[in-house]
């Protein structure tokens, strides 16, 4: 880009940080240095379907030693927090998508080894109703999508799957509700055998979402359906 048209976009649309807010004072910057330790990764203990945190020595959190999944393996890089949360709410409803980059740009430093073992063929972000995307304007996850495509080198598929009912906020509904809520919201026409595919997200909470999206991937054909979502809660 233009160094004038850059330094004008700056003073026009300066970038926040995505933890305080506050205007970065190096724009070059995606976070301020004293706000880099604001959002709390993932520790070493995590499940080893769905990468939330568990107790030391578990393998599988409560939820996927009890469920059968879908999809193969997935992991997310922060915890979902209040702070988080806050952040999110900004980055989704109130036009703050500069903290996307951030966000990408941290899946790519702490996903990269898990990437470059799945392989994928190609990354699917998880779709919106497209009433939903109309009036939310974007997908923040097919943001997120678009940048860990272009730093990995892997094709982004956005019209790959769709989301086709108006299904209920699955915030109030419990784990049985949500699946069953879930069943058939997501369909694809598309022929994809034999490939890997890595879905990205913003926030996990039971996987009945991405869960749902591998039933439908793999029924059109892939091999192994990966995840990897932003934040993911606890148990
Ligand atoms: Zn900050
Ligand atoms: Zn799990």
């Amino acid at each position: 880009m233009n160094k004038y048209v850059e330094v004008l976009l700056n003073i026009l649309y300066p970038r926040h940080c995505p933890a305080c807010h506050r205007i970065l004072k190096d724009q070059k910057m995606l976070i301020c240095p004293e706000c880099e330790q604001a959002f709390c990764r993932v520790g070493k203990d995590y499940c080893l379907k769905c990468g939330k945190p568990v107790k030391k020595q578990e393998e599988y959190c409560r939820e996927c030693s009890g469920l059968c999944r879908s999809f193969d393996q997935g992991k997310s890089v922060f915890v979902y927090n209040g702070k988080l949360r806050q952040s999110l709410v900004r980055y989704k409803y109130y036009g703050c998508r500069e903290y996307g980059d951030y966000y990408a740009d941290a899946i790519c430093r702490y996903m990269r080894r898990d990437i470059m073992r799945w392989q994928p063929d190609v990354i699917v972000p998880v779709p919106l109703t497209g009433r939903k995307q109309r009036l939310r304007g974007f997908n923040q996850s097919a943001y997120l999508a678009d940048r860990v495509g272009e730093q990995f080198q892997i094709p982004v598929a956005h019209g790959l799957v769709k989301k086709i009912h108006n299904t209920k906020s699955q915030k109030k509904l419990n784990a049985a509700q949500r699946k069953r809520n879930l069943a058939d919201a997501f369909r694809t026409e598309e022929n994809i055998r034999g490939l890997t595919v890595l879905v990205i997200d913003d926030v996990y909470t039971t996987g009945s979402t991405v869960d749902a999206m591998a039933r439908c991937l793999k029924a059109a054909g892939a091999e192994y359906v990966y995840f990897i979502t932003l934040c993911t809660g606890q148990q």
